[in-house]
């Protein structure tokens, strides 16, 4: 649950860019909502959770009638408004849809998992980057084989409600690589990061970016990984990346190709 706080400096001139840029210049909560069985539309309630409660009341200090925008990943962004707020429960009104859902043009991330912190960062900063799905998997250099999927799904949709994104990654459990591979589909292009050894720069047509764990990949997954139909190699350059480091350069690659494609 986040501030949003932009101020914007006049670059977007079209009609569609002076309404985001009015919307963009409020400073309105933003809050994911869980789907469910509500349809959102004009007047619909919804109601809040306790910890929503608690943060739009005594942490965000906000009281009703005053605004929030939400978001559940399938009904677009909508602006909201404080109808009730308790300690433990309160009601928003929506008001009126700000953005249509569009889905995120994002990749999956394979990674192996990190040390805590650094498992964090690449949740919190994949999810910036349009990850659209974590997959944690297991490799032969592995050395951390416990997730805290319900943090790290915090983290992803913090993330989320800070950067503006209309949905929220999902996180997956924890499995082999081996198993991966061995059900990918040959169509599912799979960029690997290889230090010393990938092959020119991570292509921003990939549909899943593969960043190996601190010790590097074996010499034996290297093997299978260049012998699976769906994976194409890159290299980060010559200087080796923490993995952390390596995963937030590839995704940045891939984010930045795409927008430059988008202007062209
Ligand atoms: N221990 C390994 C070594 O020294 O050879 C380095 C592993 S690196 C810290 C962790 C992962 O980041 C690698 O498995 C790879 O996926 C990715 N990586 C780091 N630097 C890279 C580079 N320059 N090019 C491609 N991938 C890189």
């Amino acid at each position: 649950m986040v501030e949003r706080s932009i101020f914007f400096h006049g670059l977007l001139e079209s009609k569609a860019g002076k309404r985001y840029a009015l919307i963009m210049s409020r400073t309105d909560p933003r809050l994911f909502i869980e789907p469910d069985e509500i349809i959102y539309q004009p007047g619909q309630k919804i109601p809040l959770s306790a910890g929503q409660a608690h943060y739009l009341g005594k942490v965000m200090r906000l009281a009703p009638g005053q605004g929030v925008v939400v978001f559940n990943g399938r009904d677009g962004e909508w602006q909201g408004e404080i109808v009730t707020l308790q300690k433990n429960k309160g009601t928003l009104i929506l008001r009126t849809c700000l953005r249509q859902q569009q889905e995120t043009q994002g990749v999956e991330l394979l990674f192996a998992p990190l040390k805590r912190d650094a498992t964090e960062l690449v949740i919190r900063m994949g999810t910036e980057l349009g990850v659209t799905r974590f997959r944690p998997v297991i490799t032969a250099r592995t050395n951390t084989h416990r997730l805290n999927l319900e943090r790290l799904s915090l983290i992803a949709q913090e993330a989320a409600e800070q950067c503006e994104r209309l949905d929220v990654p999902s996180i997956m459990p924890l499995e082999p690589l081996a198993a991966v591979l061995a059900r990918w589909p040959q169509r599912h292009r799979l960029a690997v990061a290889l230090e010393r050894q990938g092959e020119g720069i991570v292509s921003s047509q990939c549909d899943a970016l593969l960043i190996g764990p601190e010790g590097g990949f074996s010499e034996d997954e290297v093997r299978r990984l260049r012998g699976h139909e769906a994976v194409v190699s890159f290299s980060l350059g010559s200087q080796i990346l923490r993995a952390d480091t390596a995963a937030c350069a590839g995704l940045a690659q891939i984010y930045t190709a795409r927008l430059m494609g988008k202007a062209l």
